[in-house]
């Protein structure tokens, strides 16, 4: 087995008494049956304590225990200090399965375990977005016993909805199955198409626009040979090979003509930033259009690019479609609606400076969105290696991203074009605790995206 991870993974470690959105409040928390004998054995007062705020039963599982939440939605064992005094007092190895595995999110995908960190968690967050490397995919070998131990952790309870700010249970996160029909068959091509696409995504001598165009095309053409691949007499890993061969012929004619930077001479690829891009500081935003890195190295010519003007969506026909998608979610907290309703604010305003907000804060900031389609890639794209629905899973990614440009510009007008590092880990915080912290929701959007042309390849291009 091989252990895959996404990132700063290794680096993480929870920030505790120091984080201001802490997953200790709004969160109600099943505690898995090995924790929930060992809490009713622990000996004295704080044995006691433990034990009078656990409850019996939940939403989904009336068998299993969970802390009630205090009426301010804070865990019972967070104190004032914003520390856990089950850590404090009985050491971290006490913590139940949820508590110890989150914000780490674990999926088996053939024969690799892959691991990545959930971004609706602060620490994590900032992890990724005050840095601006290209997320990297770290493998290393995976003791099978090991490996076995992790996997039998695998019986996370669900949450229980009694609370309308509780959000769902973060265990969702801490391990996903692969479904009851197990089908393996196309793990390593599945493996292949995210590694490819990933690496089409970060390629920073190309705005992102550009990359994210040519992640739908092929993504659109890998699924048609997905969809032939029972009929075909090619294997399904040598026609995906030829697809991507193809593709890299086509890019290095149009890359030497127009003089882009290649590969190799990729600046990001040793480094640690854009050449050219400009992450400003907070509150001091002064990149301009002049800077926009899309303006160089795109060897689509304005003809062939689908985006061109006339054929993209206006913003508010594109928010229109997003939304529309987003009215089958459950909504899991006031913070969402509240968002929701900053976006259409947003985007009503007699005037909308779009423009300025694609200048000042999109474009000087393409690695943090970068980031973004490679963290939902990484993390969704497994699925299609069970319901081989590869264009779905990207779809998902773009649509992701999309929606936390939409909170982005509503907070960039908000504050009068200031947008901090901190804003930035507030957005994909809450727009991550809403699609992926409920099984529904998330099951709702990909079944929704299937049926839906304004996420299929052209429809999603035009709200790029
Ligand atoms: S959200 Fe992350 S950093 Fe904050 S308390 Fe939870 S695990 Fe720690």
């Amino acid at each position: 087995m091989i252990l895959r991870t996404l990132g700063y993974y290794d680096d993480f470690v929870c920030i505790g008494g120091a984080c201001q959105n802490s997953c200790c409040i709004g969160w109600e928390l099943d505690i898995d049956e090995a924790t929930c004998d060992y809490y009713r054995s622990v000996p004295g007062p704080f044995g006691d304590r433990l034990r009078s705020h656990m409850a019996a039963g939940s939403f989904r599982d009336e068998d299993c225990h969970t802390f009630c939440l205090t009426v301010d939605g804070r865990c019972p064992l967070l104190n004032s200090d914003g520390l856990c005094d089950i850590v404090l007092n009985l050491g971290p190895e006490a913590l139940c399965e949820i508590c110890s595995e989150y914000p780490r999110y674990t999926f088996e995908l053939g024969d690799a375990v892959e691991k990545s960190l959930t971004i609706s968690c602060e620490e994590a967050a900032r992890l990724m977005f005050t840095r601006t490397r290209p997320l990297a995919i770290n493998e290393s070998p995976l003791d099978t016993e090991e490996t076995g131990e992790e996997l039998a952790g695998d019986d996370f309870a669900d949450t229980e909805e009694s609370e309308e700010d509780t959000f769902e249970n973060p265990a969702d996160d801490g391990f996903e199955e692969a479904g009851d029909e197990e089908n393996e068959d196309i793990a390593p091509e599945i493996t292949f198409l995210r590694a490819e696409l990933i690496r089409l995504l970060q390629d920073r001598a190309l705005p992102l626009k550009t990359r994210v165009i040519r992640a739908i095309r092929l993504t659109e053409k890998a699924q048609a040979l997905i969809n032939e691949a029972p009929l075909s007499e090619t294997p399904l890993m040598d026609s995906l090979t030829a697809l991507f061969r193809e593709e890299a012929d086509v890019m290095v004619a149009p890359a030497e003509e127009n003089d882009c930077v290649s590969h190799g001479e990729n600046p990001v690829a040793e480094n640690d930033s854009f050449s050219h891009i400009v992450r400003p500081a907070a509150g001091n935003d002064s990149s301009s259009q002049a800077e926009d890195p899309t303006a160089e190295g795109d060897s689509f010519s304005p003809a062939e690019d689908p985006t061109a003007e006339g054929d993209s969506f206006s913003p508010a026909e594109g928010l229109a479609a997003r939304l529309d998608l987003l009215s089958g979610c459950e909504v899991l907290s006031s913070e969402w609606t509240d968002a929701v309703d900053r976006i259409r604010t947003a985007f009503d305003r007699q005037t909308p400076d779009w423009p300025a907000f694609m200048g000042k804060l999109y474009y000087p900031r393409q690695v943090d969105y970068e980031h973004l389609l490679v963290y939902f890639l990484f993390r969704y794209m497994p699925r299609a290696a069970y319901d081989f629905d590869a264009a779905g899973k990207l779809a998902f990614a773009v649509f992701a991203t999309l929606v936390i440009r939409d909170l982005d510009w509503a907070v960039f007008q908000e504050k009068g074009g200031d947008f901090t590092v901190l804003d930035r880990i507030r957005t994909v915080g809450i727009v991550s605790r809403e699609i992926e912290h409920s099984d529904y929701n998330l099951d709702t959007l990909f079944e929704d995206i299937a049926f839906d042309e304004h996420f299929h390849a052209e429809g999603l291009i035009r709200q790029l």
